[in-house]
């Protein structure tokens, strides 16, 4: 790529509030109904209705500008977006154009380049349009069920450099909202979604004319069509041509965009003050009680986490990188510190039970979620079960290698992990004699190995403890067999 120009991007990112209704009236937002079952005279724009603002969705909004710095809005208002297309019932949208309910924040972001400020030029309140298919035969049907969801646009300055950047910033955005409970934030399922208006110049000049990739899904799409339109405008620049200021629709399957439609400034849509809708008053209450009663966010629980559970920080980053994951870990760690029961747990045992815990999420949970194909905040087991299987192992019940056949299965069908391993026959056999007439098994049909042994080539031992844990089905302790093996070899050699 020429390393004489420098891209510049803004992001608007749409993200779907999970408040029970909608934004303007009181029907259920959840996905799954049947088409339109989820609408009333109001989200379907019958006229002579009057929308009223759902109070769930201002809190949000404040939370969410909170949360980014903003300066909330004292007395907002709600603007209609004119626009004509069968998705949207009223004919307008209910939108904020003049008086965003947030404006003037900044996330910091970091990425391998260092840590970077980037601005939020507003937060705006507005509703979601239906969903319209378009059947074979060429009639279209619409569905009203998501008219009327209540979304947030978050609008960034041109503050991003790279397609990195963008997603450095988006998965930043995410992390905090899904802390703050207002939205999950899942981009595979749309519920968030992010507009790339990207531009490039030269070092010093002025903002190049930018186009606009609408309703990227996934992080890779972000890198993959910032990366594509960087190259596209400089070669046009580079060929004499000029960049029109336009809507692209980015194709994911040839990696290339295409254009939309020249790209519509504000005025093409003739906002106007919504006339049914009152002012939005935010009094200094409603922001000290919502400031005061947002939950715990990432950052804090970091620390939190380090100091309460004695983990190193790279365990505590890894548990706190959704929200879900920060719960099961502390549920299950509370669990096991809390020991059988029988005896006060010393403070050593509690902590090395929490760091059990730590270690299988952050190895067995995540690689099983990830070969699953699973989203992150998927997690189908309990985290009682978790606690027990280590207390299992704690007990000295069952193997290291047992434990983790045992968690596959509880991950997958959440079973309870004392009730299996004795179904299964799985425990620590503690009948030395069953040990001993394995041993003595394996010595005497592995003849070739104990005679490498017994002429010096002493790295054979972990072979034959192998092949003994393998004839038990480990169900045995290594280190017993391998006292057994070295006591019975020895007596060989002698
Ligand atoms: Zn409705």
């Amino acid at each position: 790529m020429n390393n004489s120009y420098e891209t510049v991007i803004g992001l608007e990112v749409h993200v779907e509030l999970s408040t029970a209704t909608k934004i303007f009236c009181g029907c259920r937002t959840d996905f799954g109904g049947a088409p339109n079952s989820h609408t009333c005279p109001v989200c379907t724009g019958m006229p002579g209705t009057l929308p009223v603002l759902n109070k769930k969705v201002l809190e949000a909004a404040i939370a969410v500008g909170l949360a980014t710095g903003c300066e909330i809005t004292r007395v907002g208002r709600f603007d209609r977006k004119n626009y004509f297309y069968p998705d949207n019932p009223q004919n307008y949208q209910i939108s904020q154009l003049y008086f965003p309910i947030c404006r003037k924040g900044s996330v910091e972001i970091e990425t391998k380049a260092g840590k970077k400020s980037i601005g939020i030029t507003e937060i705006h309140m507005e509703e979601d349009a239906g969903k319209l298919y378009h059947a074979e035969d060429g009639t279209s049907l619409v569905d009203y069920n998501r008219s009327g969801v209540p979304l947030l646009e978050i609008v960034t300055e041109p503050d991003l450099s790279s397609g990195e950047e963008a997603v450095a910033f988006l998965e930043k955005l995410r992390t905090m909202i899904s802390y703050l409970g207002v939205s999950d934030c899942k981009m595979q399922e749309g519920s968030m979604r992010a507009d790339v208006n990207l531009s490039v110049r030269k070092p010093g000049e002025d903002l190049g004319t930018r186009t606009e990739m609408k309703n990227l899904g996934s992080f890779r799409s972000v890198i993959r069509a910032a990366e594509a339109e960087t190259k596209r405008q400089i070669d046009l620049l580079e060929a004499g041509e000029q960049v029109l200021q336009e809507t692209r629709r980015f194709d994911e399957a040839s990696g290339t965009s295409f254009s939309m439609r020249s790209k519509e400034e504000a005025r093409d849509y003739r906002y106007f003050p919504d006339p049914d809708l009152p002012p939005v008053v935010v009094s200094d209450e409603l922001i000290e009680k919502i400031r005061s009663e947002a939950p715990e966010h990432r950052e804090a629980r970091i620390l939190r986490f380090e100091k309460e559970y004695g983990l190193p920080e790279y365990d505590c980053k890894i548990l706190t990188e959704t929200k879900t994951l920060g719960d099961f870990f502390e549920e299950a760690a509370l669990i096991a510190g809390a020991g059988d029961g029988k005896a006060a747990p010393t403070e050593e045992n509690v902590s090395s039970s929490y760091k059990k815990v730590s270690n299988y999420i952050m190895g067995e949970l995540l690689r099983l979620q990830k070969e699953r194909g699973m989203d992150e905040d998927e997690i189908p087991m309990s985290p009682e079960h978790l606690a027990e299987l280590i207390r299992m192992t704690e007990e000295g019940l069952i193997t290291g290698t047992v434990a983790k056949q045992i968690f596959e299965v509880m991950f997958d069908k959440d079973c309870d992990p004392r009730a299996y391993a004795n179904e299964q026959d799985l425990c620590i056999l503690k009948n030395e004699g069953v040990i001993e007439s394995a041993v003595d098994q394996i010595l005497a049909t592995e003849t070739g190995p104990v005679a490498e042994y017994l002429s010096g080539k002493e790295k054979v031992l972990g072979y034959l403890v192998g092949q003994t844990m393998k004839a038990l089905q480990v169900k045995a302790d290594a280190g017993e067999i391998r006292a057994l093996l070295l006591k019975r070899l020895k007596d060989r050699s002698e």
